[in-house]
């Protein structure tokens, strides 16, 4: 992976941990995740995907994998597929009873 890559990688990663993320309450992890180009705070692996996606593990509530297109709505937490390094995306406020 070139530099200018990682380098626009950050620049758009920090626009999102700025602007959505503040609207998602994104974790000060998370946002850091984001605003360095996607780079793990366990291994420092860059994990990005060919599809410009985030290259991690998602899990839901239950503990189950959930696919990286439902992580806004789903995920728990993220797992990178390198070190196993596990961080929260988002805050989860509401506590709804089921
Ligand atoms: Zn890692």
């Amino acid at each position: 992976m070139n530099s200018a890559f990682k380098w626009y990688l950050r620049i758009v990663g920090s626009l999102t941990a700025n602007t959505l993320g503040i609207i998602d309450r994104y974790t000060p992890e998370h946002r850091k995740f984001l605003s360095s180009g996607f780079v793990c705070a366990g291994c420092h692996a860059t994990l990005i995907n060919s599809r410009l996606m985030a290259d991690v593990k998602c899990y839901g509530q239950d503990g189950v994998e959930v696919p990286i297109w439902k992580a806004r709505a789903k995920a728990r937490y993220f797992v990178c597929p390198k070190c196993s390094h596990r961080w929260e995306p988002r805050r989860v406020h509401e506590k709804r009873v089921v």
